[in-house]
């Protein structure tokens, strides 16, 4: 076996394991492989082990390695930061936005995805990114503001508001599990309002702490690192 294949199958094993030692069932946690600055041959290796969601943070590199994969029954989520700029282009080669910050992004995201589309193009799935640990350093919008967000999003016609993503604080002495739990219990006040009909997604947890976010009720586990080895960024676009 490829490093690859024995890491992913080593990540599938330990979201099963997480989900099954909390009473979940392991297929209600998809596995978003993070691929910013893997090679598209290196994206293959990964698509032959069945792996269908890949996430990228910097647009030109995406669309240069959607363009050589060329494959349709891959899943493009988006989860960077984004400029007003890369809307048009993000709207028209990705299925999911995980990092909806303000109101003038999304309106460009869902003007876009609708002027770009043919009329069977499907709405643009997002989720609003929450600092959930109220960092400067990091985007998102603050656990307060989420629901206003939303309440305006839910009218764009061309998106379809999932849920919420976060990167909680990495803490030194382990997992971020009482950050995790304020996520899932925003996620589950806003659902049981009941606002949104395709309210579905938690995205949160990586490869340090993926089991704690499905603890704390992940939907959508982020995972670069612990498939693809270190990241090297001299590689990296943009
Ligand atoms: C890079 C990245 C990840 C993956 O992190 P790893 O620690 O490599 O698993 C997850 N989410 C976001 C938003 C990222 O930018």
């Amino acid at each position: 076996m490829s490093d690859i294949q024995k890491q992913l199958a080593s990540v599938k094993k330990r979201i099963s394991e997480a989900a099954q030692a909390c009473g979940r069932k392991p297929d209600e946690i998809t596995l978003l492989a993070v691929s910013k600055t893997r090679s598209a041959t290196t994206i293959a290796e990964a698509v032959a082990e069945s792996q269908q969601h890949f996430g990228e943070n910097y647009l030109q590199e995406a669309l240069d390695k959607i363009a050589i994969l060329q494959n349709p029954t891959l899943i493009w989520h988006f989860i960077g930061p984004i400029q007003s700029n890369k809307t048009r282009a993000i709207a028209q080669h990705f299925h999911w936005v995980h990092t909806i910050d303000r109101l003038k992004i999304a309106e460009r995201l869902s003007n876009h995805r609708g002027a770009n589309s043919s009329s069977d193009s499907p709405p643009l799935n997002v989720c609003i990114q929450v600092n959930i640990d109220n960092e400067q350093s990091k985007s998102g919008v603050g656990s307060d503001e989420v629901l206003s967000l939303a309440l305006t999003i839910s009218n764009l016609p061309h998106l379809r508001l999932r849920g919420l993503m976060a990167i909680p604080q990495a803490l030194a002495d382990g997992a971020n599990h009482e950050a995790f739990e304020r996520m899932n219990q925003l996620f589950h006040a806003i659902k049981a309002r009941g606002d949104f009909s395709h309210w579905d997604t938690l995205s949160m947890g990586m490869s340090a702490d993926l089991e704690c976010a499905i603890q704390h009720g992940a939907t959508i586990v982020r995972v670069g690192t612990d498939i693809f080895g270190q990241r090297d960024y001299s590689t990296q676009f943009e």
